[in-house]
Parts: structure tokens; C-alpha cells; sequence
């Protein structure tokens, strides 16, 4: 096949998604849309290591290197791989995608690393055009120069967002979200340490997809099921959706994946920006330390009246005279997805093949939302709970799950305390070395039940709490800026 397909292929693509990462929708997207519009692809898969990406490159005679990536060490990664481009004199261009990335990222940290042509694809929809353009000789200067000039304004873009000031991390402390404890509705949890579920059966599970992320991960923009009537893409929504909910229909039918979950709860109490976790035993006064869950606070200058918060700060502190608890979970809907979607990968069906990975993927966040109910029942603060599926989706009730690697907790290596709590090794779920979860089609988090708990964003953070952040966690000042890559200023 290769030297037939080579002659009349316009172009050779190695794509990969980089070690430690596993996610790769967008990147077999990427492929396909290659694929379909005449160039070769050599498809590496996940969690690939920098030379096996740059030695088939060579190996291959590809034309371009492309890097995908969905968690935050990735971008690091991606920095590793472009110096390698540059010592091994690779000299083809290096197109970088996935959600963890940005354009910014690409221009201020990968590119400076590359002399060759380093350009952020944020979609599949563009990748054509940048393919193209690179490689005709009479579009890649014009295309080349285009991309570095943009690249240099967001540099500089970024260095003045950098000069932005932070409030001092001992300020931003002082301006903690503050309860009036004694007052505080702690209620215990019916049960305390982890709970390993029963498979979850996929029709109990199946009500709670929110089908507006099935249709981000094609890249159509817009809510379900307003999208399906949508002047441009609506057409090409109604056919996913026929086609997403048929396959689900099998999946249902012949048990293909399997929901796995365990969940817990643990005494706990915040000291500082620690959330402490206690053994069973624990009172106000504290008790034997299980483990601590190190959190960041926001630095950015909030608007008057609004806190500087961290997740924290919604768990009673130490010395409030109340015992408060956090809940753990870890849930996959990805057991048998490979399976399956190398069976369709195998009859050449790889729409269906990435259907299958999208389609996990909801059932995890489904199966993530119904174990969030069943935890508030255990909860004890929920036995009233009426909420329609709106009210879910909308997350109309009390308490939170916030998950490591999102924007209140956005360091993904505290998955690694939870993994200790949960030890969802025995439901089939792991860890790679940069916190990305195994199956793909995995959520986990914390469960924090305070009335006024909710989602944020920590923002940037200063070097004066990188450096206190890396005391408590043990880390060096280097691994926490490896974790932490797009929050430093
Ligand atoms: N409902 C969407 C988005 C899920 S975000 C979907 O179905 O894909 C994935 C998970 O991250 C959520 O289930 C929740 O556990 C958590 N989360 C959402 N926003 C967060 C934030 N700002 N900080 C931390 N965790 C967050």
C-alpha cells in the first residue's frame, strides 16, 4: 500500500497523541478528514513516545508531524517533542492540536523551540487548509510568514497579560470565601470509606446524556436539541444524532460497555488551602490524617464583594469546632469501547469507530451525573431531591463534583490522592504518568456538599503560591510548573 498510496497521495501525515496522553477523538477526526481528502496518515495512536512520533516520521519520508494532546502535561511534552524536532534537524513542519492546546501556547512556548513552520490547528475543519498550504510551494511561504507574524503579536499579547498584576498569595488568602460555621449544615454521609458498585446498567444511565457535548466533540456548536433545527449545521446534527443514537441502541442491546464506579466518603476539615482527609474516627478536633488534597486559590483581582476562592474554602476549617466530610468517585463507561471500536476500525468503518470512543465518553459524564445523585441520597441532604433531567444537566441542585484537571482544581496530579482513596484499579480504571485515566471514557473528582459550593475558575496563579503550592504537595518548584504549565504568570 504505501509506495501505490504514496505516488498518488498528495502528502504523508504522521499524527500522534503525545506520551501520557490517551485521549484522541479530534486527533482520529484529524485523520479521517486527511484521509478523505487524499493524504496518507500514519495514525501512531496514544500515549506515544517523542521518538517513536520523530523516528517513523523519518522512517516514513512524512511531510508533516502533527501532536495532540488533552491534559495540561501534554503541553510540556509538546515542547520536548519540538526541541527533538529542532536537535534532530526533522526540518518538516509540526502541527500541534487538542484540546489542552491553544494557539497562544503553540506561539509562546512550542514554536520558539522549532525554526520550522509550528502551527495550531484548533480544529479538524482547518486542518485541510493547513495541510494544503504547507505543502505547495506556492502558498507555504505566504502561509509560513502569516503564522509567524500572528504567533509574535500573541507573545507579545502575552507578556502584557503576564505584567498584569496578581494579588499577593497571602492577600488573596486573607480574602477567603467565609462561612458562618456554627450555623453550617454538615450533614454525615450514610456510610464512610470507598463503595465499589455494581456495573451500572446502561439503560439507568442512558436518561442522562447530555447529547450538547456528543456534538462538540464533532465540532458542531450549539445546544440539543436547538442544534438539530440550526440553519448551517443542522442537517449534519440530525444525521449524528440518528446515527449516535442507533449505535447507542446496540451498545444497550448487546451489553458492549460495561459502567463501572466506586465512590466514598471520608471525614474531612480544610487547614489553610489543604483539604485534610481523615480516617473514620475523626472529630472537630481532627484525627489519624489519611491524606491532604493541597488546593489553589485564585490570585486574579475579583470583583468587590466576591472572594478569592479555592475549593478549600467550602469544607469547614480546622478550629471551627465542627467535623465536616468530603466525598471521592471515579466512574468509567469505557470497559469494551477499544474492543468495539476496533471492530469497526477493522470493517474500515471509522466513523462508526469514533463514534463509539464520543459516545463513552457521555456515558461517562452520564453515568458521573447518576452516581452524583445516588451520592447525595447517601449524603443524607437530598431524600427530597425532585429534579427533572433539565435540572441535572443544569446542575440544579446542591453540592458539587469538582474534577482534577478542570478549572477549580486544575491540577490533574491530584488524581493520584484520589487513586489512593478509591483504588479504582479493582473497577479496571488507571493512571498514566500524567494523570490521564484509563479507560478514556472516565470521570473522577470530589464530591463537596456545601450549600454555596460551586464551579470557578482558579486562573492564573503567582510564583509566591507555585512555590508554597509545591511545599505542601512535595513537589519541586519544576513539577508543579509542569502541571501547571497555562496557570503560571
Ligand atoms: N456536562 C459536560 C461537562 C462536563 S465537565 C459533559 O457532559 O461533558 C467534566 C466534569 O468536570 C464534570 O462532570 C464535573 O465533575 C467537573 N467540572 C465541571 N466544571 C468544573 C470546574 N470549573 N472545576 C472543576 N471541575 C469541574
Amino acid at each position: 500500500l504505501a509506495t501505490g498510496a504514496k505516488a498518488a497521495s498528495k502528502g504523508k501525515v504522521v499524527i500522534a497523541t503525545v506520551k501520557g496522553d490517551v485521549h484522541d477523538i479530534g486527533k482520529n477526526i484529524v485523520a479521517v478528514v486527511l484521509q478523505c481528502n487524499g493524504y496518507e496518515v500514519v495514525d501512531l495512536g496514544v500515549m506515544v513516545h517523542c521518538d517513536t512520533i520523530l523516528q517513523t516520521a523519518v522512517d516514513e519520508n512524512a511531510d508533516i508531524v502533527g501532536l495532540s494532546g488533552l491534559i495540561t502535561p501534554s503541553l510540556d511534552e509538546m515542547v520536548f517533542v519540538a526541541k527533538e524536532m529542532q536537535q534532530r534537524r526533522l526540518e518538516r513542519p509540526l502541527l500541534i492540536g487538542g484540546a489542552t492546546t491553544s494557539r497562544q501556547h503553540t506561539a509562546v512556548k512550542i514554536a520558539p523551540a522549532y525554526d520550522r513552520s509550528t502551527v495550531h490547528v484548533a480544529d479538524a475543519s482547518r486542518v485541510i487548509d493547513v495541510v494544503s498550504g504547507l505543502l505547495n510551494p506556492d502558498r507555504r511561504t505566504e502561509l509560513d510568514r502569516a503564522n509567524r507574524a500572528d504567533q509574535a503579536a500573541l507573545r507579545e499579547q502575552y507578556a502584557k497579560r503576564r505584567a498584569k498584576p496578581l494579588r499577593s498569595y497571602a492577600e488573596a488568602q486573607a480574602d477567603r470565601f467565609q462561612d458562618d460555621w456554627t450555623a453550617a449544615d454538615l450533614p454525615a454521609p450514610a456510610f464512610l470509606g470507598p463503595r465499589r458498585l455494581d456495573p451500572i446498567p446502561l439503560d439507568d444511565v442512558t436518561p442522562f446524556i447530555d447529547w450538547t457535548f456528543f456534538f462538540a466533540a464533532w465540532e458542531i456548536k450549539g445546544r440539543f436539541p436547538a442544534v438539530l433545527d440550526h440553519p448551517a449545521y443542522g442537517e449534519q446534527a440530525r444525521s449524528l444524532h440518528a446515527d449516535g443514537t442507533a449505535l447507542l441502541q446496540r451498545v444497550v442491546d448487546e451489553r458492549r460497555l460495561t459502567i463501572r464506579a466506586v465512590f466514598g466518603f471520608w471525614p474531612a476539615l480544610s487547614d489553610g488551602d489543604d483539604i485534610v482527609v481523615f480516617e473514620p474516627g475523626a472529630t472537630a478536633d481532627g484525627g489519624a490524617e489519611r491524606l491532604r488534597l493541597p488546593m489553589l486559590r485564585q490570585q486574579d483581582p475579583q470583583p468587590k464583594g466576591r472572594a478569592h476562592r479555592s475549593l478549600a474554602d467550602f469544607v469547614a476549617p480546622l478550629g471551627s469546632g465542627r467535623l465536616d466530610h468530603i466525598g471521592a468517585f471515579a466512574v468509567t463507561a469505557g470497559l469494551g469501547a477499544d474492543t468495539l471500536a476496533a471492530e469497526y476500525e477493522g470493517d474500515h468503518d471509522d466513523y462508526h469507530a469514533i463514534m463509539v470512543q464520543a459516545l463513552a465518553d457521555r456515558l461517562a459524564e452520564a453515568a458521573a451525573e447518576y452516581l452524583h445523585a445516588e451520592a447525595r441520597r447517601q449524603w443524607g441532604y437530598a431524600a427530597g431531591e425532585r429534579l427533572t433531567q433539565d435540572d441535572l444537566l443544569r446542575e440544579r441542585y446542591r453540592g458539587i463534583r469538582p474534577a482534577f484537571g478542570y478549572p477549580a482544581c486544575p491540577d490533574h496530579s491530584g488524581k493520584f490522592a484520589l487513586w489512593d482513596l478509591l483504588e479504582p484499579g479493582s473497577i479496571g480504571m488507571g493512571l498514566t504518568e500524567s494523570g490521564a485515566m484509563t479507560p478514556a471514557a472516565s470521570v473522577s473528582g470530589l464530591y463537596l456538599a456545601h450549600p454555596e459550593a460551586h464551579y470557578f475558575s482558579v486562573g492564573r496563579i503567582g510564583a509566591d503560591q507555585v512555590e508554597r503550592y509545591a511545599r505542601r504537595k512535595g513537589f519541586t518548584i519544576a513539577e508543579v510548573e509542569r502541571w501547571l504549565r497555562p496557570l503560571l504568570a
